[in-house]
């Protein structure tokens, strides 16, 4: 059996969807349990049992199913057990207690609940949905549930029902809410692979092409867009030298050095030892400023590998963009800039 200390460890590397199925397990472990005393008070000692039973399974589901990797963990089997506690449970109790009770609500909470399994074939999700919709009709026109099968108030029924219809909204309410983060966190996560540049961590070329729009139109802040295109020097001489992984090495070094020190700027890895800085509201003076600055900074910091320290240089070639201008032609103007500065001896700005 494993303490509480080792599957709090176990959930924070887990995923985060583990984390939802976690606290949705403890919180319906934790109803039934209230159920106990609850039953036992109206003279209900074999739904007290049951619920006893409905405990075990929770229990049996967090920590004797639910405690494994993400790859051995079968969260098809939890899903059966918890749904085949749930009709029996509150099947039982609108039994024994009538329509009135408002036990019924647990049964609708299936309609959503199988969606929170990924791994069943479509035709489950249709059997479980279906046999959930039977379940509910039958529970509303059958006589078999419209009266108690003891004698419990009116007061008491409707004091259960108030409860009842409280922990069902609650639940719905909850389960949709960890949904919805859950959704977030991976849209999160995915835009993650999507904008950023895995080596270098910095922004790639997809994230400048969907700023594009707003650039052009000068929205969000772009009031004087600036454009600065940097290029490692001699990079193909680096590469043969020292090996693709110095390379990469130097390339992540650059990388580095941008995001330590430019401010109110947009880093990109443009293409293999290219980047990219865009500045939302610049002038001629400060882009030289501070090109010339990131310029001395890559000079003065070699990066490291494993044949030691690898000499840096960059040129940089800058320009403003113009008013009614196209990016790409703004982004031309830089990129004949760093041409001319390669061409000028390297190891420079230049402004166009
Ligand atoms: P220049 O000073 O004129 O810029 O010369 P250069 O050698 O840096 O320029 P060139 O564009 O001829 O060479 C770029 C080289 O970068 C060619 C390619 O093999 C290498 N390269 C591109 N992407 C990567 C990468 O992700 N990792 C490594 N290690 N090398 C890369
Ligand atoms: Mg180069
Ligand atoms: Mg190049």
């Amino acid at each position: 059996m494993t303490d509480f200390k080792t599957l709090w460890a176990r959930l924070q590397i887990e995923n985060f969807y583990w984390k939802i199925g976690f606290y949705a397990l403890c919180s319906a472990g934790l109803v039934h349990a209230l159920f106990i005393p609850l039953f036992l008070l109206i003279g209900l000692p074999v739904m007290a049992l049951v619920n006893v039973f409905s405990v075990f399974i929770y229990w049996y589901s967090i920590f004797g199913l639910g405690l494994q990797t993400i790859e051995t963990r079968n969260d098809g089997l939890i899903g059966w057990l918890v749904f085949v506690e749930l009709i029996g449970h509150n099947l039982l109790a609108t039994y024994y207690l009538g329509k009135g009770a408002g036990f019924e609500y647990y049964i609708y909470v299936l309609a959503v609940l199988p969606f929170f399994i990924f791994t069943y074939r479509r035709s489950v999700y249709l059997f479980r949905i279906f046999l959930v919709i039977s379940l509910a009709l039958v529970i509303d026109i059958s006589p078999l549930f419209e009266a108690p099968k003891v004698s419990v108030s009116q007061e008491t029924l409707s004091l259960i029902h108030h409860l009842n219809l409280f922990v069902f909204l609650a639940v719905l309410s909850g389960l949709s809410y960890l949904y919805a983060l859950y959704a977030k966190a991976h849209q999160d996560q995915l835009e993650s692979h999507v904008y950023i540049d895995p080596l270098s961590g910095l922004y790639n070329r997809r994230f400048v092409y969907e700023m594009q729009k707003e650039i052009e139109s000068r929205r969000n802040g772009w009031e004087n867009p600036a454009f600065l295109l940097i290029d490692i020097d001699h990079f193909k001489a680096l590469n043969d030298t020292y090996g693709h992984d110095c390379g990469d090495a130097a390339i992540a070094q650059v990388a580095t050095l941008l995001r330590e020190n430019l401010f109110n700027a947009i880093a990109v890895r443009w293409g293999g030892e290219e980047f990219l800085v865009l500045y939302k509201n610049s002038d001629p003076g400060s882009l030289r400023a501070t090109a010339d600055q990131i310029r001395q900074i890559i000079a003065t910091h070699p990066g490291r590998c494993e044949h030691g320290n690898l000499p840096l240089t960059v040129t940089a070639g800058g320009t403003m963009m113009r008013e009614g201008e196209s990016f790409h032609a703004a982004l031309k103007r830089a990129d004949t800039a760093l041409y001319q500065g390669k061409h000028a001896g390297r190891n420079r700005v230049v402004l166009l």
